[in-house]
Order: C-alpha cells, then structure tokens, then sequence
C-alpha cells in the first residue's frame, strides 16, 4: 500500500493491488446503503465509513459531540455540515483509510460533497493515476419499498447485522443469527420521523446526484432486486467503473 499526497495536503489512499479510489454509496434511506458496504468491506479489506453509525456511537456514549446530534437525528434532520465534515476529517486519518475506504451516507448535501472534494484534493480524479476515480454508486429504491423497509429494520446492537422482518428475517425472531444478541428497532424507523428523513433527502441529498452525474462519477443502480442481484451490480459498478 502507497499514499500520494494531493494539492490540499491530504493523503489519498491508493490501493495498489486494486487501484481502487473511495467508494461513496448514495441513496435514500433504507435503500441497502449498510448492507452492500457490509459485503464490499468483506470483500476488498476495506472500511466502511457511516456518518449514521458513528453519530450513533456519540449519541450512546453520550458525548458532547453526540448530545449535540442527537436533537437533529431524532427528528430526522440533518446535523450540520460543519460538524459532520469535521468526524469525517477525522476518521478518514486513521491508518485503515490508506488502502481506500466506503462512504456511507456521506456526503449528504451539495456543501458536504464540495467539502469533500477539497479534501481528498481538487483533481485528484484526474491526477491521481494509478487510482481509479472515486466510484459513486447511487441506490435507486421506490418511495413505497423504502417505508416497507425502514419500518422493518432490526439490527443487530452487538455486530451490526442488519435484518429485516420482511425480507431478511433472523432464523430465530429478534435474535442476532450470528451473536444470540436482541435486535433492537432504530428510534428514527419510526414513520413519523421516517416521513422527515426521506424529505430530507428529497430536499438535500437528491440535489448530488446532479452534482456528481455533472462530472462524469455517478453510477445508478437499481437496489429494488433482491440483496444479492444488488450486489453483483455494485461490484461491477466498483471493478468497472464508468464502463458500466
Ligand atoms: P440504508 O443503510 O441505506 O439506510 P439498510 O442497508 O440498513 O439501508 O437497509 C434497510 C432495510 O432494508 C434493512 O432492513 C435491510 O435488511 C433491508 N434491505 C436492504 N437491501 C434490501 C433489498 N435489496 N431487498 C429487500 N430488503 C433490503
Ligand atoms: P443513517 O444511519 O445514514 O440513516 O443516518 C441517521 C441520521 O444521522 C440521519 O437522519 C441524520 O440525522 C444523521 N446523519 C448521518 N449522516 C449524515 C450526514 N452526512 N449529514 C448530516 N446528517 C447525517
């Protein structure tokens, strides 16, 4: 494994047997972003970044940072850029991040991906060679098949399995297959809340597949398939990139 630093200062990871660049996952929520990261982490060795799942952990342990989200993530809002982009920045320093990382459910608004971008260095898309450029997968789901699949979740607490009664029932109801842990219900998959989350995204989110089709990095899938079918796609998305 190598790092090439860009024009900001930041390292960019660069995975020398796959050449492979960041993987960023975008879709609504509820659309599989988690499961598909769960099976291509597995698959290239490579970590999975979810802005949901660590502003998750700040909330559990309680700290300033996670007191702070949790009045936005419990009334399905948005946190703030700033805050989101500084974990990020954060996270993306850890050794692990060298050999290429997924982004999931990150970035979330066009000031987010802008901030991103500068991140990992302006042209690092075009100058960084010996990576292929960042792999957007975007998730498309129908607006019906994602409420079915919200209200459904149950993940695992203990290694963060997710299941769903509707489509991906655990052997044993409420129990984790792999750990004999009990599933537990997001406090945010509740509809109420489902309903401002998905105007969320409408409002927010929707705009950056605009902004990553205009340079040439948006690749979509139809995630309305069964788990399996979707992840054949997304790793032909990932291994052949813009021939898809
Ligand atoms: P996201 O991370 O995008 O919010 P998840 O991966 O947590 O979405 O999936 C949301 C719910 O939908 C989970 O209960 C999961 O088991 C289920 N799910 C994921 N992919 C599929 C699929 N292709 N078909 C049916 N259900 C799915
Ligand atoms: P998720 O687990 O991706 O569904 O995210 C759960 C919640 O965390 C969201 O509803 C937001 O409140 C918050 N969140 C996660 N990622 C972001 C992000 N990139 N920007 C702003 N808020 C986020």
């Amino acid at each position: 494994m190598d790092s090439t630093a860009t024009e900001s200062g930041a390292q960019m990871p660069v995975n020398e047997q796959t050449g492979m660049g960041p993987i960023i996952l975008f879709g609504p929520p509820g659309a599989g972003k988690g499961t598909q990261a769960k099976v291509i982490t597995e698959k290239y060795g490579i970590p999975q970044i979810s802005t949901g799942d660590i502003l998750r952990d700040h909330v559990s342990r309680g700290t300033e940072l996670g007191v702070r989200a949790k009045a936005y993530m419990d009334q399905g809002q948005y946190v703030p850029d700033q805050v989101v982009c500084d974990m990020v920045a954060e996270r993306l320093t850890h050794a692990d991040c060298m050999k290429g990382f997924i982004l999931d459910g990150f970035p979330r608004t066009v000031a987010q991906a802008e901030w991103l971008d500068k991140y990992l260095g302006n042209r690092v898309f075009d100058t960084l060679k010996q990576c292929r450029p960042a792999v957007v997968i975007r998730f498309v789901v129908e607006y019906n098949a994602l409420l079915q699949r919200l209200t459904g979740r149950r993940t695992c607490p203990t290694c963060g399995r997710i299941y769903n009664v509707h489509f991906q029932p655990p052997r044993v109801p409420d129990t984790c297959d792999v750990d004999g842990s009990r599933l537990v219900t997001r406090k945010d998959d509740r509809e109420d809340v489902i309903a401002e989350r998905l105007k969320e995204y409408e409002q927010q989110t929707l705009p950056l597949a605009e902004y990553y089709r205009k340079c040439n990095r948006l690749l979509e899938i139809n995630a309305d398939q069964p788990v399996e079918v979707v992840t054949a796609e997304a790793l032909r998305a990932i291994e052949h990139g813009h021939s898809l």
